[in-house]
């Protein structure tokens, strides 16, 4: 289950490899700092591993990697300030992998904040340097390591929130896409079971699409699909969250909402889409299924239930709805 997470939950990842590698890191001190009984420094010593173990177990066995996250930095930048002071420049040598660990552990604003307050700690208490020019050129380097790691940071945000945009969208609509969908239905199926909070499903096939693609050609019939999208989007309430389910079907996920409402729901929409998708001078039309979410159902059977609601219509002659 945790070698599982291991590839999936990168904060999870992150927060394995900095416990094992400061352990690695730091356990051979603590020999030698009792070989030369340097009894301060291997208590020092002793506490980071101690604190990193404990760290990686309780990760490990499912904790808030948020918060063991902070749990780490703390330790460690206390553990740096306390080394400098004992062991002298050294000591202070451990500020360029801590404010890396820190950039790396939590979000920027904190690692920022744990950061600074170990350089100026560091500097302040003074006993890691012997000249003025040691102390500048310490502060200048400790910046200038802290400024890369945060450009750093900040660079591997971005793009982590780029990746995320670009799998969980559909690029050609720009609606959330079916692994969204997956997630999001799954998280109303635990919302409903906790707090009995109602929730609806209208699953939405537009009709004789493939007459469309025929008569106007593939890239009219992308037009169209991107209308409909905006169409319903502009329709709906700003909670309800639509989704494309695969070509030509799109789901729309409705939080809070009762049979009849979703009904009514489902009517204002297929009725604008009439009124407002056209290809060529020929109004699209759309047919939609719905189902509020039972008691013991789980997301599968959810909109199994939905999607054999809209076969209903295409049964009927389209343009319909069936809830
Ligand atoms: P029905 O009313 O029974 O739903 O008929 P239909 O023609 O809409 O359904 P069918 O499943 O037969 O055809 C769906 C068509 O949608 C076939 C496929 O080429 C087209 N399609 C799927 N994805 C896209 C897309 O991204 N762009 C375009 N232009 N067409 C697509
Ligand atoms: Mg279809
Ligand atoms: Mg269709």
């Amino acid at each position: 289950m945790s070698l599982q997470r291991l590839r999936t939950d990168f904060q999870f990842a992150v927060l394995v490899a900095c416990c094992v590698i400061g352990t690695l890191g730091i356990l051979p001190f603590i020999v030698l700092r009792i070989a030369a009984h340097e009894w301060a420094a291997a208590a020092v010593d002793a506490s980071i591993v101690a604190a990193l173990v404990l760290a990686f177990v309780r990760g490990w066995r499912g904790g808030n990697v948020t918060r063991i996250g902070r749990f780490v930095v703390v330790v460690i930048t206390l553990a740096c300030v306390a080394s400098s002071h004992l062991l002298g420049l050294s000591g202070a040598f451990w500020s360029f992998p801590v404010l890396l660990a820190n950039f790396i552990l939590v979000r920027r604003r904190d690692a920022l904040l744990a950061s600074v307050a170990l350089i100026s700690t560091v500097v302040i208490d003074g006993r890691a340097f012997v000249t003025v020019l040691d102390r500048s050129m310490y502060v200048a380097s400790a910046s200038v390591g802290c400024a890369l790691a945060y450009v750093f940071a900040l660079r591997t945000d971005v793009q982590r929130e780029q990746l995320q945009t670009l799998a969980s969208r559909d690029p050609l609509t720009g609606v959330a896409n079916r692994r969204a969908m997956d997630r999001e239905m799954h998280i109303a199926v635990e919302a409903f079971r906790r707090h009995r909070m109602p929730v609806g499903l209208l699953v939405m096939d537009l009709d004789h699409f493939k007459r469309i693609n025929d008569e106007f050609g593939h890239e009219a019939g992308d037009d169209v699909l991107v209308h409909f999208t905006r169409v319903v989007q502009s329709s709906c309430r700003a909670g309800d969250r639509l989704f494309r389910y695969g070509g030509e079907e799109f789901v729309l996920l409705v939080p809070g909402i009762d049979a009849d409402t979703l009904r009514r729901l489902a009517e204002v929409l297929r009725e604008a889409v009439s009124v407002r998708v056209r290809a060529g001078t020929r109004a699209v039309t759309v047919s939609i299924g719905g189902a509020v979410l039972q008691p013991d159902e789980d997301s599968g059977a959810w909109i199994a239930r939905a999607d054999a609601a809209m076969y209903e219509p295409k049964r009927e002659g389209r343009d319909r709805v069936v809830v």
